[in-house]
């Protein structure tokens, strides 16, 4: 069968080096891809978010599976629109896809059915969220109802940085359209972590817990950015966090957001908080998560097309997904000034030398010239799998040793929570 994949990120490296190992995959196709996709899929120049162009592409080389990594195409639609013209995609639509794409229907909906999550309130004029936030003091979390690549949301630790935030969402409009509602969010304490689900609609089977670093610097210091890295299983989410994150927040969503007249089908990601009191939801995704789709689609044992494909056709079962024994670390390589701004076209070296059964997903990377230079802030996920976290660890910072560019940057504590965790 031929499948395409629609991005070009570490995200999307993993889908398509998972998609290529299956049997049934003949041609697979990345649109828009990036050099290290290039060595396994036909890179096609269509952005992620040319709803037509792809679709075009799709009909015209007879595309059987499309699977979808970013989440603009899908608020945008794009599974509705190819479901309209008969071609698969996996993904959610449109409707269900605003799990994510809205964070005050995320919030309307979990606060409806019970969900745990930080209290809140919505608003769609600043005077009342300020009013609001002197009323209920710091520290709190201000976020922008709609995509703002992962910078609508300010953690405040004071009233002023609150009302700043207001201010700098809702007056200056610094992220559009996205701003002009905002969710002014109790503050929750805790270990973050990440769990993906495959969902039908009806079944949902819960894929290995993983933790994200978010921060730029180690210890988690420094602005928040797309991700430093990640690693699965995480220790934090012991079975009993497992088995209340999949009873009280995976199910009820997915049974939520069928009674919403927006059945979900797909990836849904619950991005969590694990407090004193049980897992509470920080946020939905409606994809995999960029970095932690590489840890887990390297533990992930079956065959990805027939899960989705089984998804597709709504026979999800629990027999047909099966995990490696052991553990996945991914350490992000970022560029020189990143998650601020930094310079792009430094040539990447070491890439051949790099161990075999380790795998260096690309994010932002470029062929220039016949050299694999920069073009992103988060460059490459080097990922490794091992009998335990430790020995993952150790495995992944070992390759980057091999790796250079200039600027290149990347946190050293990755996996260190779980190590800590299991030390108690
Ligand atoms: P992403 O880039 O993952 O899509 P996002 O912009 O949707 O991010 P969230 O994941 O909702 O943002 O929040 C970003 C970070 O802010 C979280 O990872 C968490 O560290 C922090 N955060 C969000 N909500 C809360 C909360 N209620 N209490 C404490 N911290 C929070």
């Amino acid at each position: 069968m031929k499948v395409l994949v629609v991005g070009g990120g570490g995200r999307e490296h993993a889908l398509v080096w998972k998609l290529s190992q299956s049997p049934r995959v003949k041609e697979i196709y990345c649109a828009p891809g990036n050099a290290g996709i290039a060595s396994l899929a036909r890179c096609v120049p269509v952005a992620a978010e040319d709803i037509p162009g792809l679709l075009a592409f799709a009909r015209q080389e007879k595309v059987d599976l499309t699977v979808v990594g970013p989440e603009g195409p899908l608020t945008m639609g794009i599974v509705d629109s190819f479901s309209e013209a008969g071609l698969a995609i996996f993904g959610p639509t449109a409707r269900a896809a605003a799990i994510e794409g809205s964070k005050v229907l995320a919030k309307e909906i979990m606060a409806k059915y019970h969900i745990p999550t930080a209290r809140f309130a919505s608003f769609t004029d600043a005077r009342e969220a300020a009013a609001y936030i002197r009323e209920k003091g710091a520290p709190c979390v201000v976020k922008a109802d709609g995509l703002a690549a992962g910078k609508g949301v300010i953690v405040c630790e004071t009233v002023a940085e609150a009302l700043k935030a207001v201010e700098t969402i809702m007056v200056q409009k610094a992220f559009g359209a996205a701003g002009a509602r905002v969710v002014v969010e109790e503050y929750l304490t805790g270990e973050e972590a990440s769990i993906l689900a495959f969902t039908d609609g009806e079944r949902v089977i819960p894929m290995v817990p993983a933790q994200d670093h978010k921060q730029v610097y180690d210890g988690d210091r420094g602005p928040n950015t797309g991700g430093m890295g990640a690693y699965a299983p995480a220790p934090v989410c012991t079975p009993e966090v497992q088995r209340a994150a999949l009873e009280k927040i995976l199910i009820p969503t997915v049974r939520a957001m069928a009674a919403e007249g927006r059945p979900y089908r797909g990836v849904l990601y619950a991005g969590l908080m694990i407090t004193p009191d049980g897992p509470k939801v920080l946020e939905f995704n409606a994809r995999f998560g960029d970095p932690e789709a590489q840890p887990v689609l390297m533990l992930l044992e079956s065959d990805l097309v027939e899960i989705m494909e089984g998804l597709l056709a709504g026979r999800l079962s629990e027999t047909d997904i099966r995990w490696r024994p052991g553990a996945a670390v991914c350490v992000v390589l970022a560029s020189g000034g990143y998650p601020g701004s930094y310079e792009k076209g430094k040539i990447i070296s070491g890439l051949d030398t790099v161990p075999p059964d380790v795998a260096v997903f690309h994010a932002g990377t470029a062929l220039k010239d016949g050299q694999v230079v920069t073009s992103g802030g988060r460059v490459l996920g080097v990922t490794a799998m091992a009998p335990d976290i430790p020995a993952a660890i150790e495995k992944a910072y070992a390759a980057l040793e091999h790796i250079h560019f200039a600027g290149m940057h990347y946190r050293r504590d990755i996996g260190r929570k779980a190590l800590n965790r299991n030390k108690n």
